[in-house]
């Protein structure tokens, strides 16, 4: 702390900034009024689970899958939607 060191770091737009931040904070508050809640993360997220995250027993209770069963999951889930629309 007694050596300060300062660098320019890039610095998001407010409209860019809102754009990310409104949609976030609308599931929140859908959710903490005891709303519908929001969908877990996809694979490419599970990093925020593992020891991130306080909800991990809620949302995982048999434990966080491996990135690459959950996009297995994921792309089943697809393809059946695509077949039950007869895309595939
Ligand atoms: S454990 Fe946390 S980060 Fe992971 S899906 Fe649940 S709420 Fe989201």
């Amino acid at each position: 702390m007694s050596e300060v060191k300062r660098i320019s770091v890039p610095v998001i737009n407010t409209h860019s900034l809102m754009g990310w931040l409104v949609p976030r904070l609308r599931k929140l508050k859908t959710a903490l009024d005891g709303g519908k809640l929001p969908e877990k993360v996809e694979s490419d997220g599970l990093w925020q689970c593992n020891g991130y995250c306080h909800f991990t027993k809620y949302c995982w209770p048999d434990g966080v899958p491996a990135p690459s069963e959950l996009k297995k999951k994921e792309k089943a889930k697809t393809d059946a939607v695509l077949k039950a629309m007869g895309r595939r």
